[in-house]
């Protein structure tokens, strides 16, 4: 990028809105490897009249810009060239409004979701979008990605979340839908345009989410299955619980790597086929014990359930969530690892991940997998390590899990995006239609391609 714009956008933000050099190289866009920025700059806009004013003057001089959020995105769609302006929101992180009778928050995009949900705690509310990532993920990013996350079936993705944003387009046109009513048809719903169109439609700056009453109950359970029918009667019955929260599945390559990690996560003996953890959130802390007892009993009785432990105290939730959020044991045990985070009809889950693993089998005979996921909607991740070069193999152990993938009518991601990471597979998986009505779109708001240029497609 030319190097003459630096003192231009300086004097949008000011000193502490630049940061260059060490500073810039310090940085990582992706969670679990360092890929630094390779610009010379990242800027920090302090309110969105900045960020416009930024964007403006990228778009005059034609100079691309990747926006950051947290960076704890995992398809790449943070990663930055040598050529491209990162705009971070980091600087913006105010919570301007909590409105517990209407039940919403009015935020700032560079908000991380734990701080919204810790500053709502205390008037009783709740953010129901639940990352592992939620220390740095942001709404802007977790907007940008539609994310999902552990409470989905309950609450529903951001997109549900959400009543109101706005947005800076690529021509630095700020767009405030900062709607608050649940019910608005007023002409377009042009949130939905910028939920999970992944930075390349425009940077959001503010938002309005919904918020929920805070849960007084919730009970989590771990158990293991013997067989992968008993895991879908298990969710079929987990799933008339008013209260369930989670379905979380881990399979016997994840459980077995955690329980044996060293790190005290070994809730229940291995050699089953599946492991769970269970959990319900309700408002009547001792009714809801009681319907969760009473549904884990049954599914005891039935053989449904194998081995399982509850959780009896707050302590105790936490450690059996430990097991199911056990990044840092996979980063340790599988690094460098490909991850896929994808969605398959529940009923085919089994047969799928069976087939990706027989196609992964003949091309790596010493490939290793872990599978874990979102069962009850449908989401699954895996990750798989073929050796030293996996980076290297990365195209190729794609391919084959989505040669299985489409076997099997699944989608290529359910939650993280495309990014750049798996954009040459995007046109595979989408109908021509689609592809077409995408481009228009984008060709529309930013013919210069100049927001997350090489994302998407
Ligand atoms: C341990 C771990 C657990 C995770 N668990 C989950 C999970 O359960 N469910 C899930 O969905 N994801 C999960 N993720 C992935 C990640 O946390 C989400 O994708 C999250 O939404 C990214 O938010 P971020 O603020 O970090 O965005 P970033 O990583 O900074 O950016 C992600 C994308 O959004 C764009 N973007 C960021 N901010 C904005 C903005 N303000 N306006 C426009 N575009 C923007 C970026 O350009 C990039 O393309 C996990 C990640 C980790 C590391």
């Amino acid at each position: 990028m030319d190097e003459a714009l630096i003192p231009r956008l300086r004097a949008i933000v000011g000193d502490r809105g630049i940061l260059t050099g060490e500073d810039v190289r310090a940085r990582s866009c992706d969670p679990f490897r360092a890929v630094p920025p390779l610009g010379p700059v990242i800027v920090r806009p302090a309110d969105t009249g900045e960020v416009a004013a930024v964007v403006t003057l990228c778009a005059t001089q034609s100079q691309r810009i990747v926006t950051h959020g947290g960076r704890t995105g995992v398809a790449g769609g943070a990663y930055a060239g040598p050529e491209e302006v990162v705009v971070s929101l980091e600087r913006m992180s105010r919570i301007e409004e909590v409105c517990g009778v209407s039940q919403l928050a009015v935020v700032e995009a560079g908000v991380t979701i734990e701080a919204l949900q810790s500053h709502v705690a205390e008037q009783g509310l709740f953010y129901p979008v639940d990352l592992g990532s939620k220390g740095s993920a942001t709404i802007g990013g977790t907007i940008a990605t539609n994310a999902g996350g552990n409470r989905v079936l309950r609450w529903g993705m951001t997109r549900q979340n959400l009543l109101g944003l706005e947005a800076v387009l690529p021509d630095g046109t700020v767009v405030c839908a900062m709607n608050r009513l649940v019910k608005n048809n007023t002409g377009y719903d042009l949130k939905h345009l910028f939920v999970g169109s992944e930075g390349t439609l425009g940077i959001v700056t503010r938002a309005v989410v919904r918020l929920v009453p805070a849960p007084a109950s919730q009970a989590v359970a771990f158990v293991s299955v013997a067989s992968q029918d008993g895991l879908l009667a298990l969710l079929g019955r987990a799933r008339r619980l008013s209260t369930l929260s989670a379905f979380e599945v881990m399979w016997p390559d994840y459980y077995e790597l955690v329980a044996e990690s060293g790190t005290g996560r070994r809730p229940v003996e291995p050699g089953r086929a599946a492991y769970v953890l269970i959990e319900a959130m309700g408002y009547n802390e001792r009714l809801d014990q009681q319907v969760f007892d009473e549904f884990l009993s049954e599914a005891y009785d039935v053989g449904l359930i194998m081995e399982g432990v509850t959780a009896a105290s707050k302590k105790q939730i936490a450690e059996l969530w430990r097991v199911r959020e056990a990044a840092e044991v996979i980063v340790r045990e599988m690094s460098p690892f490909v991850s896929f985070d994808i969605s398959v009809d529940v009923r085919k889950v089994e047969a799928f991940v069976a087939r990706a693993k027989d196609l992964l089998n003949e091309a790596y005979p010493m490939v290793r997998t872990v599978t874990f996921g979102h069962l009850g909607d449908n989401n699954i991740h895996i990750g798989a390590h073929v050796g030293r070069d996996t980076v290297a193999q990365e195209h190729r152990v794609e391919s084959l899990v989505f040669r299985a993938l489409r076997e099997f009518d699944g989608a290529i991601t359910a939650e993280h995006g495309i990014g750049q990471l798996k954009r040459g597979f995007l046109p595979e998986h989408k109908s021509a239609g689609e592809m077409t009505a995408m481009r228009r779109i984008r060709d529309a708001l930013d013919p210069g391609r100049l927001l997350n240029h090489e994302v998407l497609f």
